[in-house]
């Protein structure tokens, strides 16, 4: 049987990036890494917009951001955390154990966090001197606006940025210098379509020089050390890398690196939302504005969520359901990978077989989820 992963991470990898990390290994310390890797960082620096230097961890998305914490927080830190979500608090969890004062800005599951909100929290906390930042929050599907949310707060008073953007970069736009993000985490297993293992940071400017000046809790996620072998004439990594996953993300960013890729997910997101309201089901994010081009979350308002979970998986798909107070309440189907109109119409049909006998509120949503997809 042929199986359908559509967890938001891992999510599936092209044949081609399997197939690359099948090359022979190569050394790591070497002309040979060193091109490897500048080719990485060329390629992520055409998707991020940006020039500025990108470290790569051999960890997962939590490593990454851990990074952030362990050089950007401690005890003389007061930290603004804004969570709409169950990986907005982690990010505030670990930087809690790095003994960082928090002040925390929540909005409700489902809903984003809107430019007014921020702003308002950080004149009422000008002693904060960080702000933590969720761009698209996984557990409900929802996107968050950072550019705009950036630019509502006064620049002579904006505290140093640090995004969590493990599962927004590579299926959004994500442009950290052009937007004034001061640390960017992301991760390999979701938009950058590589299998997991990889946990990347990005800093501007503002943020490697604060680096220079603090004092790193961590040996390992130093990222003033990472600095120091990258500004080498032949950059690489302080410790043994993964490489055979940085072959795999090289391959990968090829293929995000085409016209329209951005446009493609938000068509994907646009389209399976439509069929999945026409089949009866609620989408857990209500306001358009806020949805994922990445993951889409939906219950079943008058029927039973893990029924219909389970079916899924005995067809072979294999979406992920809620996390924490969602638990048993939700199913979240991703569309990172390249889902084009035969995977949506394969994820709903799936979708209306496993409802069972709640088949009977559906609408018309091959035609409602086609004509989104056709549509503006
Ligand atoms: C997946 C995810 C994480 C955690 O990443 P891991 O790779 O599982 O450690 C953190 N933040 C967001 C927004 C995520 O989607």
């Amino acid at each position: 049987m042929n199986r359908y992963l559509m967890t938001p991470g891992p999510v599936p990898v092209s044949t081609e990036v399997s197939r690359s990390q099948a090359k022979p290994l190569i050394g790591h310390r070497g002309g040979e890494f060193s091109s490897m890797f500048l080719s990485i960082e060329d390629k992520l620096a055409r998707l991020l917009k940006s020039g500025g230097r990108t470290v790569l961890f051999p960890a997962s998305g939590t490593g990454a951001l851990e990074a952030l914490a362990a050089n950007f927080t401690g005890p003389d830190v007061k930290v603004l955390s804004v969570s709409c979500g169950v990986f907005g608090d982690r990010f505030r969890e670990i930087t809690a154990l790095y003994g960082a004062d928090i002040v925390n800005v929540d909005a409700a599951l489902g809903e984003g966090v809107t430019p007014e909100m921020v702003a308002e929290a950080v004149e009422r906390n000008p002693d904060c001197g960080v702000l933590f930042l969720t761009q698209n929050e996984t557990s409900t599907g929802v996107l968050n606006p950072i550019d705009r949310i950036i630019a509502a707060i006064p620049k002579e008073k904006r505290p140093l940025i640090l995004v969590d953007g493990v599962s927004s970069v590579g299926a959004m736009p994500c442009f950290p210098e052009e937007w004034g993000i001061d640390g960017l985490a992301t991760a390999s297993q979701k938009g950058l379509l590589t299998p997991p293992g990889l946990g990347l940071v990005w800093l501007s400017e503002r943020g490697w020089k604060t680096v220079k000046e603090r004092k790193c809790q961590s040996y390992y996620f130093d990222l003033e050390r990472q600095r120091k072998v990258l500004d080498k004439d032949a950059p690489e990594n302080p410790y043994t890398p993964p490489v055979s996953l940085y072959y795999a993300l090289d391959e990968a960013l090829d293929e995000i690196l085409i016209d329209g890729w951005f446009d493609l997910r938000r068509r994907a997101a646009r389209s399976l939302a439509a069929g999945i309201e026409s089949l009866g089901f609620s989408l857990l994010v209500k306001d358009k504005n806020f949805r994922s081009p990445g993951v889409t979350a939906f219950s079943l308002p008058s029927g039973d969520i893990p029924a219909v979970s389970k079916a899924l998986k005995a067809f072979g798909v294999e979406p992920a359901g809620g996390q924490a107070d969602l638990k048993g309440k939700i199913i979240r189907m991703s569309h990172y990978h390249d889902v084009r109109w035969p995977e949506i119409s394969l994820a709903l049909g799936s979708l209306y077989a496993a409802l069972g006998s709640n088949r009977a509120g559906c609408g018309d949503f091959m035609k409602e989820a086609f004509e989104a997809w056709e549509g503006e």
